[in-house]
């Protein structure tokens, strides 16, 4: 085994060279990724247990980081001391401030071997008609974003990774829709209202009495159910096997996130079908950046996933409100990327420190609620 030049340029303690096999361990998950395959789970925390003694330390536990979190050119993703410590304390489960073989063994299970081989779902958000060219399209938005332009880098993403499942979401309303600004005079808005009903302007917000009562913005009539408008765009490339969503079906209320309405009142079948699919990971793109792709992402990180949202791959409404959204992924764990960066995360090659931090989290929260079932 070589030493990559890019490994003589990072500074590492003379721990982390395994003289006993030659392998360098900070490389031991690339190598070769079949390692989190069967039962190597033995081998893998004997190569991390440098002093043999049964146990992983915290420093040993650090050497695993800097094996796991590298992209595909070697370059080692820091950890913050203070995270790596929260980590560690979340598999420490007998508190003893070191791992054995059976702590170890949930974190291989549940951690590392998520973190080497996630299940990827690619979500692609209302590409349609009407928010490209149609009666809502975006150029006429503050931010004048061509939304166009996520064309070809979704598709030429369809064409060089290989998702385990891929999402289209379609807006998709019926005539008379709350968010139609010419639908204004069907509902009656709330004295409470930011704006009143009679100076009410398209992208205004207004709040219509109910109940219940609900705040929505007034967009122009757009992608109505079985119409051109709501037609997925004909140069998006859809893969065989790809599961269409619709939203934004009930005239009551408006459907941004593609896992739920701006009431939480009823869900789309995403969260089961990501389920049936054992998904880990979720990509998501589209239009627009702002509104229906930044709702997803967020209901997406709630609901427990690790979540990459794909910049180029997406247009929005407002750059504030997309500086916003983005600002809010990352203070949730999500990680915002370019296109070039996903084959690799997918693929296991690129494995990026928040999408392992905010998966810890989710095991530590899986954990206490196993263990107040257990109590109970
Ligand atoms: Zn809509």
């Amino acid at each position: 085994m070589s030493i990559s030049p890019t490994f003589q340029s990072v500074k590492l303690s003379s721990a982390s060279i395994d003289l006993t096999n030659g392998i360098e361990t900070s490389d031991y998950f690339n190598v070769d990724l079949k390692r989190t395959e069967g039962c190597e789970m033995d081998a893998c925390f004997a190569a991390f247990d440098r002093d043999a003694d049964g146990f992983l330390s915290i420093g040993e536990f650090e050497l695993i980081c800097r094996a796991l979190f590298r992209n595909d050119r070697g370059k080692i993703y820091g950890v913050e001391e203070k995270q790596l410590r929260e980590i560690f304390d979340i598999f420490d489960l007998k508190k003893d401030g070191l791992l054995d073989l059976q702590e170890f063994e949930v974190c291989w299970n549940r951690w590392i071997k998520v973190c080497t081989r996630p299940r990827c779902a690619f979500l692609i958000v209302d590409v349609q008609n009407d928010f490209i060219s149609g009666s809502l399209n975006i150029k006429q938005c503050a931010a004048q974003h061509d939304g166009s332009e996520v064309i070809e880098p979704i598709n030429h993403l369809l064409d060089t990774v290989t998702f385990d499942a891929v999402f289209y979401s379609l807006d998709w309303h019926p005539v008379d829709h709350v968010s139609f600004i010419d639908n204004l005079h069907m509902r009656e808005v709330d004295e409470s209202s930011p704006v009143p009903q009679e100076e009410a302007k398209v992208y205004d917000t207004v709040t219509f009495k109910g109940p219940p009562s609900l705040k929505q913005r007034l967009w122009p009539r757009h992608c109505v159910q079985d119409s051109w408008g709501a037609e997925l765009h004909k140069d998006l490339k859809i893969v065989d096997n790809a599961i269409k969503i619709y939203k934004g079906t009930n005239p009551e209320v408006d459907s941004y996130s593609v896992f739920w309405d701006n009431k939480k009142l009823t869900e789309t079948t995403l969260s089961s079908q990501l389920q049936d699919k054992g998904a880990t990971d979720i990509y998501i793109c589209g239009l627009a950046y702002d509104v229906c792709v930044g709702a997803t992402a967020v209901d997406a990180l709630t609901s427990g996933y690790r979540t990459i949202l794909i910049d180029d791959c997406s247009r929005g409404v407002d750059l504030v409100d997309i500086e916003k959204t983005k600002a809010m992924v990352i203070a949730s764990n999500g990680v915002i990327v370019t296109s070039s960066q996903v084959k690799a995360m997918v693929e296991g090659r690129d494995r990026r420190p928040e999408l392992g931090y905010k998966l810890a989290l989710e095991i530590k929260q899986s954990l206490k609620s196993q263990s107040n079932n257990n109590r109970k």
